[in-house]
């Protein structure tokens, strides 16, 4: 692997860097933010922001031009990410750029890429991912919103709930049930579906680690032309959904960012008469973070790297740096509750909050590692696909189900 970036790379960097600075406001920090949008006034500012980097092909700058992207390589396109999330910038449009958009350029008919991709690259539509219900969260398989088939229409009935909902949903792509088959993976679909469309409703369903909602489809008809890729194949182009949704190099620049904003924070604050960061708690966790934050770098870079490579070596091997994420979350928590003391208890907004009240929001995302798959479910891709160690016997699987159902 070739460590360094080109020159026409730093200065890609370089650009998109110097449209954050002037795009957001000088007191704007970063590693305070929270890296969402938290109330309607931020959110309004962020799709703003958004849209004025979906002019510039910033949001979706390895998809070609027809599509509202600069055709840029995957490793430019990772330079593009680090610098969004360097500047702390978790876009409204997440959704439609990492997970619709990418099989949608795999799966998609010509018709559906033309009319999806570009509002998708402009910022101009939110879309949410709808694959989870109440059955059907790890075992994807297990989907029951029912869609059947009538005329040129499917009619849907059922209920997703967990969507991410950074804003109000222009379109929703879902997984749904068009067949009654064992193995139950070979009878499902996928669907881009008009989120406002007849029969769907929304009810809030506040989460510690974010804002999701639950869809009600209570006769809602999606027409034959939204079916993306191949009817009953729906589980398959899923699978390669997540690949995209696990690879990702912004995460890690937005943990330098907070790192940094951390360094600055101890340098600052008194404990006892004594700077902060002269404290050897302090250091170690500060030394702790750093560890963490190369290794985030790395497995981004690695990950990054091999997915430009694909046609080379093949599909790429899973993400380490999505579930060292995830794993590290807690302890990186804990560790700033710890050295915030009780102010690591006062929310973002709390006038006596210390450091943006990023301990109190750190500890509460920390406790939901859900989205995306949870830990148990990346080590099972990591074990299988990663280590090629033999897949759990299916037995087991209904084991594991029971039990699961039991604990309910
Ligand atoms: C903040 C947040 C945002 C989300 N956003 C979205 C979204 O945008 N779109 C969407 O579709 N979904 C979303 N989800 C849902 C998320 O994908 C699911 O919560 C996740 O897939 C787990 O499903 P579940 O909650 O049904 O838990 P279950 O699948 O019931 O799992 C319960 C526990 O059992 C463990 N477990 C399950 N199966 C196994 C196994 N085979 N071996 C070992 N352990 C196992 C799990 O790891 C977990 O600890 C979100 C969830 C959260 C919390």
């Amino acid at each position: 692997m070739d460590f360094s970036f080109t020159e026409e790379q730093e200065k890609l960097r370089k650009e998109v860097h110097d449209f954050f600075v002037s795009e957001l406001p000088s007191d704007y920090r970063p590693g305070l933010s929270g890296r969402r949008a938290s109330n309607e006034k931020q959110f309004e500012f962020w799709m703003g922001v958004q849209e004025k980097a979906g002019a510039k092909g910033y949001l979706a700058p390895g998809w070609g031009k027809d599509s509202g992207g600069l055709g840029l390589s995957d490793m430019e396109q990772g330079i593009v990410m680090e610098e969004t999330g360097y500047w702390g910038a978790v876009w409204p449009a997440t959704m439609g750029l990492r997970v619709c958009g990418p099989p949608l350029h795999v799966f998609g008919t010509e018709e559906q890429k033309k009319k999806f991709l570009p509002p998708i690259a402009k910022g101009e539509v939110i879309w949410y991912e709808a694959f989870t219900e109440p059955d059907a969260g790890s075992d994807e398989a297990n989907v029951s919103l029912r869609a059947v088939a009538d005329g040129d229409t499917f009619i849907l009935n059922g209920q997703k709930h967990f969507m991410t909902a950074p804003g109000p949903a222009d379109f929703l792509y879902t997984l749904v049930r068009t067949a009654e088959v064992v193995p139950k993976h070979r009878g499902l679909s996928l669907f881009l579906i008009d989120a406002h469309a007849p029969g769907i409703s929304y009810s809030p369903l506040p989460t510690m680690g974010n804002f999701t909602v639950e869809i009600f489809f209570d006769n809602a008809r999606v027409h034959k032309d939204r079916l993306l890729g191949e009817l009953n194949r729906g589980f398959y182009h899923a699978m390669v959904t997540f690949e995209f949704e696990r690879t990702n190099t912004g995460n890690p620049a937005a943990q330098k960012r907070s790192l940094e904003e951390l360094v600055q924070f101890a340098r600052e604050e008194k404990r006892n008469g004594k700077r902060l960061i002269d404290d050897p708690q302090m250091r170690e966790l500060l030394a702790d973070r750093a560890i963490e934050w190369v290794l985030a770098y790395l497995g981004g870079w690695r990950d990054g790297w091999f997915f430009s490579q694909r046609r080379r070596l093949g599909s790429p091997p899973p993400s380490t740096s999505a579930y060292r994420g995830k794993v590290d979350a807690e302890p990186r928590a804990k560790a700033l509750a710890d050295t915030l003391g009780l102010f690591a208890q006062l929310q973002r907004g709390s006038k006596y909050a210390k450091f943006g009240g990023m301990g109190e929001r750190a500890w509460q995302t920390s406790r939901s590692t859900h989205p995306a798959g949870t830990i148990e479910v990346n080590k099972i891709v990591l074990a299988g696909r990663g280590l090629g160690l033999p897949r759990v016997p299916a037995k087991f699987n209904k084991e594991i189900a029971k039990s699961l159902q039991e604990r309910d």
